[in-house]
């Protein structure tokens, strides 16, 4: 299903759907939404997300719906690494 935008706000361009997955920090825990639905300018390459699904992604984060699977991510301290040249 594809959602109605207006053209971009900023440029005046074509706003097309994609699908898009966004990360979120949500109390200290990194959330990971597959395929959401996200306006992107063919101009500009500016991202809207309309308020509907934006309220659907504070329901996830709240808990209210279930998460579909867990992913596991490398995660590194950064700490500068002497260059070898
Ligand atoms: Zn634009």
């Amino acid at each position: 299903m594809l959602h109605p935008y207006s053209d971009c706000y900023f440029c005046g361009g074509e706003v097309k759907e994609q699908r898009i997955a966004r990360e979120v920090w949500w109390r200290g825990k990194l959330h990971l939404i597959e395929d959401v639905p996200i306006g992107v300018c063919q101009q500009c390459g500016q991202k809207v997300i309309l308020p509907d699904v934006a309220k659907a992604i504070d329901k996830m984060l709240a808990g209210e719906v279930p998460p579909d699977h867990f992913v596991q991510v490398p995660t590194y301290r950064f700490s500068e690494v002497e260059q070898v040249s």
